[in-house]
């Protein structure tokens, strides 16, 4: 007999979420986490203790935190570079984190419906596959770089290394098949040699026993890319359910925020900001910095700019920098370690962002119709680039050497010129089209209902 209201409530299950770990990349798979928790499930988070991510209150309750005990210095991410380190971290992983999940296995009530692992941890594959768990892979990057990524290999073999590799003229050439990417846009890594990077891109793109892909990105952002990646390359199920920062809020922080420049913002005017800020890995050398705040000092406009602590090369912050430095922008800049970066986006005052076109920040610009100025530094940011200025055409694209000049008229065709207006129009229509994806009957939502049934049903 079942006494209504008394009938038990079916055990979550459980998912397993392995993020790579770095802020681009813990964000969103957190983003993740709350979305499915949010659809039902338990959320067990497995990190290594490498850029331990803290959980604040907001998970404790709900969430479990497991730590693979690898044991990578801190100083190897630097002393290696990303690729090198990418390397160890998926080798120095792949037997305790096998250990991590047989013991989950063990312990959990409610049984594990399934292990995502970011693309980049793919050790992780292996021990789901022994424990039995079915596994998904999840992209953190656009579709259109996972894309590239996927024939890099075939290109690679066709000998286009060539233009990948040097000569001026053929690095502008468009990659065929790829418009508008040239080949100088392909997101090589100025971190490594190109054969060590094509090792990253076999194992990040090969799907082996996944069963499915999940990508941070919505159709009306990607749609060719993505009917090629789902149609051409993978044959398995794609699930472009993002933005994922428009679907659930996740505190997710590795520094702390200085919300001081919410308050210097509260004293702006409307559109009158450019913000500046090159994500949490990207260096700037003193002499681009120099450059970069005299065009900004030339252009007479108000910025707000992020400059991370360690991301000078050789100095703490900006304790090396030369005097005049702190005169030009003492009178229409604010300086911040590291800022709230989606409330500064989504404030009135800001009408304009400097980037380094990380996916998450290029996204975030979107989502809050923001124009951008694209200054890549590396990898998939130069995808995203292109991306912005030639099919969005929503940003402009600074190349080649910095100066001062370069700055001072990118910065006003942006923030001052009609150009700019324009840019700000179409930035502020995708961000609707964004908005209406995520919402019911919208492409993100269908689809991630649709992933959400897939899980449920595995
Ligand atoms: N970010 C932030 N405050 C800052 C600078 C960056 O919160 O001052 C966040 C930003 O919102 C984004 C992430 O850091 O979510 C950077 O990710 P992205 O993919 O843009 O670049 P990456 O750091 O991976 O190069």
């Amino acid at each position: 007999m079942q006494v209504l209201g008394m009938e038990e409530k079916p055990a979550r299950r459980r998912v397993v979420l392995v993020p790579f770990p770095a802020q681009g990349h813990i964000s969103p798979l957190m983003q993740l986490a709350k979305t499915l928790y949010l659809k039902g499930f338990s959320i067990t988070v497995v990190q290594t203790k490498f850029n331990y991510f803290s959980p604040s209150d907001k998970f404790t309750h709900d969430f479990q935190f497991v730590t693979i005990p690898e044991s990578l210095p801190e100083s190897d991410f630097k002393n290696l570079g990303p690729i090198q380190f990418l390397f160890k971290l998926n080798k120095e992983c792949k037997v305790s984190f096998k250990d991590c999940l047989g013991q989950l296995v063990l312990q959990q009530s409610n049984e594990i419906s399934c292990v995502i692992y970011d693309e980049f941890m793919y050790f992780a594959e292996a021990a789901a596959k022994e424990c039995k768990l079915p596994n998904i892979i999840f992209s953190t990057t656009s579709v259109t770089a996972f894309a590239c990524r996927s024939v890099f290999d075939k290109l690679y073999a066709n000998n286009v290394q060539a233009p990948l590799k040097e000569t001026k003229g053929q690095q502008e050439e468009l990659v065929p098949e790829f418009y508008p990417l040239r080949y100088k846009d392909f997101p090589v890594s100025r971190f490594a040699s190109l054969e060590s990077i094509m090792e990253v891109y076999r194992n990040t793109v090969d799907k082996r026993t996944a069963s499915s892909v999940i990508i941070n990105t919505a159709s009306c952002l990607e749609s060719s890319s993505l009917s090629f990646l789902q149609q051409q390359q993978l044959q398995i199920p794609v699930y472009p359910i993002g933005p994922l920062h428009m679907v659930a809020s996740a505190p997710t922080s590795l520094l702390e925020e200085n919300k001081s420049c919410i308050e210097w913002l509260n004293k702006q005017k409307v559109n009158s900001v450019i913000y500046i800020s090159m994500g949490s890995i990207a260096l700037m050398e003193i002499n681009e910095i120099m450059e970069v705040a005299s065009g900004l000092a030339a252009s007479n406009q108000h910025f707000l700019w992020v400059i991370r602590p360690g991301s000078i090369p050789g100095s703490e912050w900006i304790e090396s920098m030369p005097e005049e430095f702190s005169k030009m922008v003492l009178d229409r800049g604010y300086i911040v370690k590291w800022a709230p970066q989606k409330e500064v986006l989504s404030h009135p005052a800001v009408g304009g962002f400097w980037s380094h076109c990380g996916w998450n920040s290029t996204l975030e610009s979107i989502g809050e119709g923001v124009p951008m100025i694209c200054r890549p530094f590396s990898g998939d940011q130069k995808v995203n680039a292109r991306y912005l200025e030639c099919v969005w055409k929503i940003g402009i694209q600074v190349e080649g050497d910095l100066d001062r000049g370069v700055v001072e008229r990118a910065v006003k065709r942006l923030m001052v010129d009609e150009e700019g207006e324009e840019m700000r129009k179409r930035a502020f229509s995708l961000k609707e089209q964004l908005r209406a994806s995520v919402k019911s009957g919208g492409s993100s939502h269908n689809s991630l209902e649709e992933f959400v049934h897939f899980i449920r049903t595995l």
